[in-house]
């Protein structure tokens, strides 16, 4: 437990529109209001949507600290917040309000409120070492977690939202996964835990991240690009690289009646033959980020440890490295880069 909390603390953010937009700034370290918490911050995890905030693909209220996938303890409690907090160490949901009032929220959907604020792009997020969020966006970690994977509860609270809300995996189903990212890898060991009968398949180009998820009994087969794949049809088509080629092999591949679930994002137009999913009698469904229910059942699945986390986690990174760790995430080196917002003198980066 940290008692001096400063009332500054540097943060990696996004500070203006334009390629320079990103940076370090001294960002003002918030008192908890009533029903808050401060969180001194474990790590955070670089995701495809920073890159996305770094690129102006994504909306962000600049300056702002980014980060949305975040595990921290908690080491200041707001009025009425239960004392059995204190000390914890957590996971946090990303959206730090929403309106309350509209259909969605009214229907424990804050995803798809139209005035959500999330942190990392609207509030400010985990790239810095003290961090003040809602109690109700907390969810406590299993001792089991390494101390730095925590941050990848968040994406796998997507993944659960994707796969469990409509259900898409029933047991015995074959179930492609495409894309051996970090998205694919929950992907594919969260379609497992449904009972699904899983094949993640990459590119050559991608053995790396194929070898890590064979080590995690995961089958997967390596691509040549454009070359083809002669398997039996799948029941379960789920699209984690987020690319046209990927859509289209998906959509090409599933069987009659089959269920395709896009995981991964584009972020720009693509071409793929959606008549598949008129003669084929396709479902078709998604998940835009998390809701409080999808983190249940994420959470559920790390308790179990029938989703692992720790392998995913490529390096902890010190903040002040950022530009490394950008760097690798953009060009698909390794998994997932996880920054350790404290002076790396204090860092204990042994007991990943
Ligand atoms: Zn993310
Ligand atoms: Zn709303």
């Amino acid at each position: 437990m940290t008692d001096v909390i400063p009332d500054h603390a540097t943060g990696l953010g996004k500070l203006s529109e334009g390629p320079e937009g990103l940076g370090l700034w001294e960002q003002t370290v918030r008192n908890p209001d009533a029903g808050e918490v401060v969180l001194e911050v474990i790590s955070s995890g670089i995701c495809g949507t920073d890159l996305h905030i770094a690129d102006d693909e994504f909306p962000s209220d600049p300056p702002v600290t980014m980060g949305h996938e975040v595990t921290g303890e908690v080491v200041r409690l707001g009025d009425g917040v239960d004392a059995s907090w204190t000390d914890r160490r957590v996971a946090v949901e990303t959206y730090f309000s929403f309106c309350e009032q509209c259909e969605f929220c009214r229907s424990g959907l804050p995803n798809l409120c139209g005035k959500r604020r999330s942190i990392g792009s609207r509030e400010d997020g985990g790239f810095t070492r003290w961090m003040t969020v809602p109690v109700r966006n907390l969810h406590k970690l299993p001792e089991h977690v390494g101390r730095y994977a925590g941050a990848l509860a968040e994406p796998l609270a997507c993944v659960a939202n994707c796969l469990f809300d409509p259900p898409v995996v029933s047991a015995g189903d074959r179930v492609l996964v495409i894309g051996p990212g970090t998205m694919g890898l929950l992907t594919a060991q969260a379609a497992r835990a449904a009972g699904g009968n899983v094949l993640l398949v990459g590119l050559e180009r991608d053995q790396d991240r194929l070898d890590l998820a064979a080590s995690l009994g995961l089958e997967t087969l390596a691509l040549e690009s454009g070359g083809h794949l002669d398997i039996h049809p799948p029941d379960v088509v789920c699209e984690c690289s987020g690319s046209e080629a990927g859509a289209v092999l998906g959509l090409d591949l599933i069987r009659k009646g089959g269920r395709y679930v896009q995981v991964g994002i584009f972020g720009r137009p693509v071409t793929i033959p959606l008549d598949a999913v008129l003669y084929k009698e396709l479902t078709l469904t998604s998940g835009n980020a998390s809701t409080p229910t999808s983190w249940r059942r994420a959470m559920r699945l790390i308790d179990e440890r029938a989703v692992e986390l720790d392998p995913l986690v490529s390096e902890v990174v010190p903040l002040t490295d950022w530009q490394r760790a950008f760097g690798a995430t953009r060009s698909g080196v390794g998994m997932k880069y996880v920054l350790d917002p404290r002076p790396s003198e204090n860092s204990s980066r042994a007991d990943l």
